[in-house]
């Protein structure tokens, strides 16, 4: 432990080369995914990954409330990233702060580019996000859930939307961070990824990193968005063939 005025910085990064929880730079914390995890909504799922517990849960096709955002041509879609009171360690004032609210946006707008909103004019689509436990990387995990949520809900898109954040720590290029790590590092870059076209649709980054490290972050991150791609799509195949219980 080093230390920094009153706060202990943790050692990131081990003479190894490991990371506090001992991965390799390049590896994701453990991930599961259950789709169709909640009766109710027309399409559903939980994500565990790594110690964040994210529910999502999709409506729609349907009628639109606040009535004056409905659109003649497409679909609107609406999406409502929330924590829960107990998701931290402290306990965090419940409701929409401006965190939230950035987060619900940047989803929104990452959504409507891979949905085929065109096919559902005068609709919305509806998204719920619930962070139930938090170590960082939720709005990637939230991403991830809502992807699974919306193909079973059977709402058409160009592709699933695997998400993951890349970051620094310790000097070095990192994937998928934790909550020290998030905290104790130099970056934290969270990114989502059209697996077919390669195309970015999301894309944050607090910290600081030069160009190259950049460039690194970006095909580490395309790296981990593809694994989870596969969790996301096997998920679904469970879901179908009749593998996971649904709820
Ligand atoms: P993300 O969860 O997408 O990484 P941030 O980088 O903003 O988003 O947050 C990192 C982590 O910090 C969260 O996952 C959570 O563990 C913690 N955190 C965020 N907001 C709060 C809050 N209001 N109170 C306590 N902890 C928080």
């Amino acid at each position: 432990m080093g230390s920094v005025g009153a706060k202990e910085v943790p050692v990131l990064l081990s003479p190894e080369g490991l990371r506090i929880d001992g991965r390799h730079l390049d590896e994701l914390r453990p991930i599961r995914i259950v789709a169709g995890a909640l009766r109710q909504a027309d399409g559903s799922a939980f994500v565990e990954w790594g110690a964040n517990k994210v529910m999502a849960a999709v409506y729609g096709p349907r009628e639109v409330h606040p009535r004056h955002l409905q659109q003649n041509n497409k679909a609107i879609v609406q999406c409502r990233y929330n924590m829960a009171a107990f998701s931290v360690d402290e306990r965090k004032r419940p409701g929409l702060d401006r965190r939230s609210q950035e987060i619900s946006k940047v989803i929104s707008e990452a959504f409507e580019s891979v949905i085929f909103a065109e096919e559902f004019p005068r609709t919305s689509i509806d998204i719920y996000i619930e962070v139930l436990q938090a170590n960082a990387g939720t709005r990637c995990a939230g991403i991830v859930a809502a992807s699974v949520a919306l193909a079973d809900a059977g709402i058409p898109m160009v592709d699933l939307l695997p998400a993951v954040a890349v970051g620094k720590v310790g000097g070095a290029i990192a994937l998928d961070l934790k909550k020290e790590e998030d905290n104790f590092g130099e970056a934290d870059m969270p990114m989502a990824l059209v697996p077919q076209s390669g195309r970015l649709v999301l894309l944050q980054m607090e910290g600081h990193m030069t160009r190259e490290e950049l460039s690194k972050s970006l095909d580490l991150g395309v790296t981990g968005c593809r694994a989870i791609y596969e969790k996301m799509k096997q998920a679904l195949r469970d879901r179908y063939a009749g593998g996971e219980a649904a709820a």
